[in-house]
C-alpha cells in the first residue's frame, strides 16, 4: 500500500465552490481517461477517477475526502508526487488508459483558471517520458501509435492504409494493402509493429469497420476515435516537406514521393502527426525518414499464434509458464532488450538474412571467452544510447548525459579487442556487422570525446558533480577557489567534531555530501550514542547505513557552498549550452552506435540461452519457403524444458510435402498434445528470427505465417450461434493460409454440442488438408477425427503416450504413430474422482465403440471378417457419406443472417433427420461422442 500524502487539500470555502462548479463544466469524458490536477507540490484527482486513485493506489477508500456536499459532493483524492508518478505509470502502460493534467496559474486559488497543461495516451507519451521511463528502463515500442483508415482499391477490393511513426528511429511509416473480412493482414502488420493505439476516423460505422475495431481490441490496442478531418491529406505534403529530411541533393518535394500515391495509408499517417502534434517541435523538421513497410519481409503472426506460442508475459502467469521474450532476452541494455522482443515479432522471411544471424549467433556459442567477455562484462557498460540521442535531439541533454556518451564511446576500443581476438569461421562477418562499425564510430566521436575531455572537471566526476573546468572563465576560477577552500575548512570542522564525539575522523565519523542536502557527517548506527544528549549537533536522518547529522559551524559552510555552487552552475550555463548544441549535432552516430549494441547484444543473447539450455540448441538448417519439409529430431518445447520440476521427454516431427503435412494428434488429457504442437510453433519462429533451437538436428522450410486456432476453455457458455461464428471465423481467418503456412489448432469444438463441433471440425481439417496443404498439427478429443486419415493421404495420426492399471495413469509424453488405442479419458476421470457410476457408464462405452473399431478395421483389412463384419463395415461406410452431407448442409447453413434459436432449430432438424436413417455406425458414433464428451470434462 503507498504511504497516503501529508498535504490535505485545504482551499476557503469559496475557492472550493468554485473548483467544484469548474470540475461539473467540464465536457463529458470515459472512465478510462484520467483528469489530475496538478496543485504545485501535490496532486488531486476528483470523482470516479478518485476512487479509481483510492483502489489503485492506496487500496483504502479511506484517502477519499469529499469537497462540498448534497448534489454536489465531490470525491477527491490527493496524490502526492510520488503516487502520481506511480499512478501515472500504471495508467498509461498497464491499464492503457489516457491521462490529461490541468495547471492553473494561480494554482486554484484565486480564479479556476484551469487548463490541460499537457495530456497522454498508451501511443503518444512524449510529454510523460522522464516521469515513465526517468531515463531507464528499456522503454516501449517505437511505433506506439497508428492511423488506420478503409478504403476501395481500384478493383473495388477492401483496401487498408496504415499510418504509424517511430519517433525513436525517426521513421514516418505507411503500409497500404488488400485485406480480407477478417482483417488478416491488419492483424498480421499490427502483431509486427506493437502499437499501443489506433487512430480511427470516427462516425465510420457498418459491418467492416466493426469487424475492424473487433480485430484492434484482440490485439489489446486502445482505440482513439479522430475527427475524420484529421486524416485529411489537404495539408499532407507541406507537413512532410518540413518534417522530412532532405535526401542528399535533393530539391524534390514530398509530394512527388512514391509514397504518396499510396493515399488511404497517406491519410491514416496525416491523422497521426497531427495526433502526436509533430509539427509543434521543431527539434522534428528536417528529421524524418519515409518509409513503405513490407508486410511480407516478416513471418505474419495472428494475436492468437502470439499468445498460445507464449511470445510475451501475460498479466497473469498462472500457467507457470514464462515466455519466449523473458527466454531469449539475456540482453544487458535496454536497446539490446528492445531489439530482441522486435525479432520476436519480426522473424525473417530472407533465406539469406536468417543465415547471417544464425552465422552471427553461432560466433558467440563457439567462442566462450568472447561470449562472456560481452556478456558479463563488456555490454553492461553501455547506457541507454537511444533515449540519449533522443535527449541530444530535443537538446534537453546535461552535461551528466554528454558524460555517458564520453564514457560509453571510451568503452569501444576494448569492445573492437574483444571481437577481433575471435578466430572462428565468420570473422569477415564479425567485422562487417561489429569490428569495423564500431571502429568508424570512434573516429566520429573524437572530436566529442576532446571537446568532454577539455571542457568537464573530471575532478568532480567522482563526487558526482558535472561542472565545467574552472580555467574556462575567471569568475568560474574564483568560484572554485571559494568551493575549495570551504571544502578545507570542512574537514577541519570534521576534525574538532571527531574530537568532541571521542570518534575518529574519516573512519568512525565521515565528512560525506549529496546532491539533496549537501555536506553533512555520518556515524553508523553503532555509533549513534556518542551523539546522543549533545546539544551541539542536530541530526537530520536516521537510514540503514548511519545517522546523518550536523552542526551550526558545518551547516552555515554548507550554506554557502551550497550558494556558490549554484553560482557556478549559473555561470556556466552559457557555455553548457553550447556544448549541448554541438552534442546535439551528434544525433545520427549516436543512434548508429546504439543500434550496433543493440544487435550485439542481440546476438550475445541468443548465443547465451542456446549454450545454457538444460540441452544445448542446435543451429537449424533453413530451406528455402516452398520447400515443403520440417524435420525436427529430438524436439523439446523451450519454456516447458526451463521449468524447474520438468524432464522433458524429447519427441521427433515430421512434415513433408505431398507426404505428410496434417498431424491429427489425439490422447490423454493432460498428455502433453498441446505442448507437443505449441512446441513446432516456437521452433519454427525461433529458427526464423536466426536462433538456434532446442532440437538434436533441425531442418526447417521457411513459413510465410503461423496461425493458430485455440478453443476458447468457456466455449460451453456461448451461446451455439456464437460458437458458429467462431468457427466460420477460423475458417475465413485460414483462408489468408497458403501452402507454406504452419497452422496449429488446439481442442477446437470443445465442450460445445459435440456433434456439432465435430462437424466442423472435420470441415475445417479436410479444407485444410486437400486445399490448403499447409503445414498443420491438430490435438483433439475427436477420436472420430483420426478417420480423415483414410481419405485424405497427407494426413497423419498421432498420439501421445500413457500408461494405464486400474487405477493409475503414468504419462510418458512420447509421441507415437497411429491411433491411441485407449479411452484413457476414463482413467482421467477416475483419477479425478468422479463418481463411480458415471465412469462405469463411459467405460461401458468406450468397450462398445473398440469392439466396433476391431470389426470394422478386421472388414476393411483382410475382408474376411465375417458376414457381421461386413455387415458393419458397409453400414459404416453408408454412415461415413450420411454424415459428410449432413456436414456439407452444416456448413451451407448462412448463420450470419440467422438468430441463435434459428441455428438449434435448424441443426436439430438436420440432426433428426440424419437419426431417421437409422445407420448403426451413425448411432454409435452419436453414442460415443457422449464419452468424448465426458473425456473432454
Ligand atoms: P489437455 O488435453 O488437457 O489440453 P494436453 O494433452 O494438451 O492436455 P499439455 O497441456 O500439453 O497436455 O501437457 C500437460 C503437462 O504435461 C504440461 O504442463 C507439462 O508440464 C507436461 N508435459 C507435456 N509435454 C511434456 C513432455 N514432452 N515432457 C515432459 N513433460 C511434458
Amino acid at each position: 500500500m503507498a504511504v497516503q500524502p501529508k498535504q490535505n487539500l485545504s482551499m476557503d470555502s469559496a475557492a472550493e465552490t468554485g473548483f467544484i462548479n469548474f470540475f461539473f463544466s467540464l465536457p463529458e469524458k470515459s472512465d478510462t481517461a484520467l483528469r489530475i490536477f496538478d496543485r504545485n507540490d501535490y496532486y488531486t484527482v476528483h470523482g470516479k477517477d478518485a476512487i479509481l486513485a483510492a483502489k489503485e493506489v492506496f487500496k483504502t477508500n479511506a484517502v477519499i475526502k469529499n469537497l462540498g456536499s448534497g448534489s454536489k459532493k465531490l470525491e477527491s483524492v490527493v496524490l502526492s508526487k510520488m503516487n502520481f508518478e506511480s499512478f501515472v505509470r500504471d495508467l498509461l502502460l498497464i491499464r492503457q488508459y489516457r491521462v490529461e493534467v490541468y495547471r492553473s496559474k494561480t494554482g486554484g486559488k484565486g480564479s479556476n483558471d484551469w487548463q490541460v497543461a499537457y495530456k497522454a495516451s498508451p501511443g503518444n507519451l512524449a510529454q510523460f517520458e522522464e516521469i515513465l521511463f526517468g531515463g531507464s528502463g528499456p522503454g516501449e515500442s517505437a511505433a506506439g501509435v497508428v492511423g488506420v483508415r478503409l478504403g476501395t482499391g481500384s478493383d473495388g477490393q477492401r483496401v487498408v492504409g496504415v499510418g504509424y511513426v517511430d519517433s525513436t528511429l525517426k521513421k514516418l511509416g505507411i503500409c497500404e494493402f488488400p485485406d480480407n473480412d477478417q482483417f488478416s493482414n491488419l492483424e498480421a502488420l499490427l502483431v509486427q509493429i506493437g502499437p499501443k493505439e489506433c487512430l480511427l476516423p470516427s462516425g465510420d460505422t457498418g459491418g467492416d469497420v466493426g469487424k475492424l475495431r473487433q480485430v484492434l481490441q484482440r490485439g489489446a490496442v486502445l482505440l482513439s476515435d479522430r475527427k475524420k478531418a484529421e486524416f485529411s491529406t489537404k495539408d499532407v505534403v507541406q507537413d512532410l516537406n518540413r518534417l522530412l529530411r532532405a535526401r542528399k541533393g535533393d530539391t524534390v518535394s514530398s509530394a512527388t514521393l512514391p509514397e504518396m500515391e499510396k493515399q488511404i495509408a497517406t491519410s491514416s499517417l496525416a491523422a497521426v502527426i497531427k495526433f502526436l502534434d509533430l509539427l509543434s517541435d521543431e527539434g522534428n523538421f528536417n528529421s524524418f525518414q519515409m518509409t513503405t513497410f513490407d508486410l511480407n519481409l516478416y513471418m505474419r503472426l495472428d494475436n492468437a499464434a502470439v499468445k498460445a506460442l507464449n511470445l510475451f508475459p501475460v498479466s497473469d502467469p498462472s500457467t507457470g509458464i514464462h515466455s519466449l521474450s523473458g527466454l531469449l532476452n539475456k540482453c544487458r541494455t535496454p536497446q539490446g532488450q528492445r531489439l530482441v522482443n522486435q525479432w520476436i515479432k519480426q522473424p525473417l522471411m530472407d533465406k539469406s538474412k536468417i543465415e547471417e544471424r544464425l552465422n552471427l549467433v553461432e560466433s558467440f556459442v563457439d567462442d566462450s571467452e568472447l561470449r562472456q567477455s560481452c556478456q558479463e562484462d563488456l555490454l553492461r557498460r553501455f547506457p541507454d544510447l537511444n533515449r540519449l540521442a533522443k535527449k541530444f535531439q530535443r537538446q534537453s541533454a546535461t552535461l551528466h548525459d554528454c558524460y555517458r556518451v564520453f564514457q560509453a564511446v571510451g568503452h569501444l576500443p576494448n569492445l573492437i579487442l574483444a571481437l577481433e581476438r575471435y578466430g572462428g569461421t565468420h570473422q569477415v562477418l564479425l567485422n562487417e556487422v561489429f569490428i569495423s562499425p564500431l571502429r568508424d564510430l570512434i573516429s566520429d566521436f573524437t572530436k566529442f570525446q576532446e571537446m568532454i575531455e577539455t571542457t568537464l572537471d573530471m575532478g568532480q566526476i567522482e563526487h558526482h558533480e558535472f561542472l565545467l573546468k574552472p580555467s574556462f572563465d575567471p569568475t568560474l576560477t574564483e568560484l572554485r577557489e571559494t568551493m575549495d577552500s570551504l571544502e578545507k575548512s570542512m574537514q577541519s570542522v570534521l576534525s574538532s567534531a571527531a574530537r568532541e564525539l571521542g570518534l575518529d575522523a574519516g573512519k568512525t565519523v565521515k565528512l560525506e555530501s549529496n546532491a539533496q542536502i549537501g555536506y553533512y557527517f555520518r556515524v553508523t548506527c553503532k555509533e549513534e550514542k556518542s551523539l546522543r544528549n549533545n546539544k551541539k549537533f542536530t541530526t537530520l536522518d536516521v537510514q540503514k547505513n548511519g545517522v546523518r547529522f550536523t552542526n551550526s559551524k558545518l551547516s552555515s559552510m554548507n550554506e554557502e557552498y551550497t550558494k556558490s555552487k549554484q553560482a557556478y552552475e549559473e555561470a556556466q550555463t552559457a557555455i553548457v549550452k553550447e556544448i549541448i548544441g554541438i552534442a546535439s549535432g551528434y544525433v545520427d552516430p549516436l543512434q548508429m552506435l546504439s543500434d550496433v549494441i543493440a544487435q550485439l547484444d542481440a546476438v550475445v543473447s541468443f548465443a547465451l540461452v542456446s549454450h545454457a539450455a538444460p540441452v544445448p540448441y542446435v543451429r537449424p538448417r533453413i530451406c528455402e519457403k516452398g520447400s515443403g519439409r520440417l524435420v525436427l529430431k529430438g524436439s523439446r518445447h523451450p519454456l516447458v524444458e526451463a521449468q524447474d520440476d520438468v524432464a522433458f521427454i524429447p519427441n521427433d516431427v515430421t512434415f513433408s510435402r505431398e507426404e505428410e503435412m496434417f498431424h491429427i494428434i489425439t490422447g490423454p488429457n493432460m498428455g502433453g498434445k498441446s505442448t507437443y504442437i505449441r512446441q513446432v510453433g516456437v521452433i519454427v519462429l525461433m529458427a526464423q528470427m536466426g536462433c538456434f533451437v532446442p532440437c538434436d538436428d533441425a531442418e526447417v522450410s521457411i513459413v510465410d505465417c503461423v496461425l493458430a486456432r485455440v478453443g476458447a476453455g468457456d466455449s460451453q457458455i456461448k451461446g451455439v450461434s456464437t460458437f458458429m461464428a467462431e468457427m466460420l471465423e477460423t475458417a475465413a481467418i485460414l483462408r489468408s493460409a497458403t501452402a507454406d503456412s504452419l497452422i496449429i489448432i488446439d481442442e477446437l469444438g470443445r465442450g460445445t454440442s459435440t456433434y456439432d463441433g465435430f462437424g466442423l471440425a472435420w470441415a475445417i481439417s479436410e479444407y485444410i488438408a486437400t486445399h490448403l496443404k499447409s503445414f498443420c498439427l491438430f490435438a483433439t478429443h475427436f477420436h472420430e477425427l483420426t478417420a480423415l486419415a483414410q481419405q485424405a493421404p497427407t494426413v497423419r495420426n498421432l498420439h501421445v503416450t500413457a500408461l494405464t492399471t486400474d487405477s493409475t495413469m503414468t504419462m510418458l509424453y512420447k509421441v507415437k504413430k497411429g491411433v491411441c488405442d485407449q479411452s484413457f479419458g476414463i482413467h482421467v476421470a477416475e483419477l479425478a474422482n468422479f463418481p463411480q457410476h458415471v465412469i462405469a457408464s463411459a467405460r461401458e462405452k468406450a468397450l462398445e465403440l473398440e469392439e466396433f473399431q476391431d470389426y470394422s478395421q478386421s472388414g476393411e483389412n483382410s475382408g474376411t471378417g465375417g458376414p457381421e463384419a461386413k455387415r458393419r463395415f458397409l453400414d459404416k461406410q453408408e454412415g461415413e457419406k450420411i454424415i459428410a452431407s449432413f456436414l456439407a448442409k452444416v456448413k451451407a447453413l448462412p448463420v450470419n443472417g440467422m438468430s441463435d434459436s434459428d441455428i438449434k432449430l435448424e441443426l436439430h432438424k438436420l440432426k433428426s433427420d440424419v437419426l431417421s436413417q437409422k445407420n448403426e455406425f451413425v448411432s454409435e458414433v452419436v453414442s460415443h461422442l457422449v464419452t468424448v464428451k465426458m473425456d473432454t470434462v
